[in-house]
């Protein structure tokens, strides 16, 4: 399986980029984990909406979801115009009802309900989620290849040793990175550089993506950092960044 970044901003997108979203990709799936502000824009650069199968959305926060309102008025066009007759799936908590029954336009797009009970198949994936400590409901995911690799990824949450088992082991860990070492990241239910360090360190990760990064500071700083407590490989997010699993 193939996982591109294609936002990797928290908050707000830098200029001509975006928030949270990663391509996942396996022959011919794709799917997207989360769908922020600025990622319909990017994501055409090198692939055609009407190709996406599923979106996969870990809360209700805009910058993980402002632009799945978009993403389905593009298959609203894809599908008038005969470019798919495959209606975009969006899978998503219900823990937030009112925001759930607002996704979904059929037959344009289906919503459907995860939750952290029992693992979920999309596509060739098995998925299962994690629920995180955050202001809003906010569930992590851990998706399965049909080759057994593993990718994590933290989406929104606070230092949580209870993610350590959940991530064990994962060929590849996308972190948020909210805060540099020395700033306290947990008041704003985010985590600093260490603690995503320390969560790839502990879970024994193989790879780590540090993302969902701040709008202050300079982001190589955030690498060096988290090199402190991780010994393995670390990337930081940018748009394009891609990382092949087999
Ligand atoms: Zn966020
Ligand atoms: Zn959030």
């Amino acid at each position: 399986m193939k996982i591109t970044v294609i936002g990797s901003w928290g908050a707000y997108p830098g200029p001509g980029e975006a928030t949270s979203a990663y391509l996942l990709e396996e022959g011919e799936t794709k799917i997207l984990l989360d769908c922020g502000s600025g990622v319909v824009s990017l994501l055409q650069k090198d692939h055609d909406l009407a190709s996406i199968d599923a979106v996969v959305l870990s809360h209700y926060h805009h910058d993980h979801i402002a632009d799945i309102g978009i993403l389905q008025y593009s298959r609203v066009v894809d599908m008038n115009l005969d470019r798919t007759d495959q209606p975009l799936h969006i899978y998503a908590h219900q823990d937030d009802e009112q925001a759930f029954q607002q996704l979904g336009k059929k037959p344009y797009a289906e919503a459907f309900a995860y939750n952290d009970e029992e693992p979920l198949i999309i596509g060739p994936f098995t998925f299962s989620f994690h629920k995180t400590t955050h202001p809003a409901p906010c569930y992590g995911m851990k998706v399965q290849s049909p080759d057994d690799k593993l990718i994590v990824y933290t989406a929104d949450t606070t230092y949580d040793e209870t993610f350590i088992p959940f991530l064990q082991n994962a060929d590849l860990l996308i972190s948020e990175c909210s805060f540099y070492e020395k700033q306290d990241a947990a008041p704003y239910g985010h985590m600093n550089s260490k603690e995503a360090a320390t969560l790839a360190e502990k879970g024994q990760v193989k790879q780590l993506i540090l993302s969902h990064l701040p709008h202050f500071g300079t982001h190589e700083q955030l690498v060096k950092e988290a090199a402190g407590y991780y010994t393995g490989c670390i990337h930081l997010a940018k748009v394009g960044l891609t990382v092949t699993l087999n």
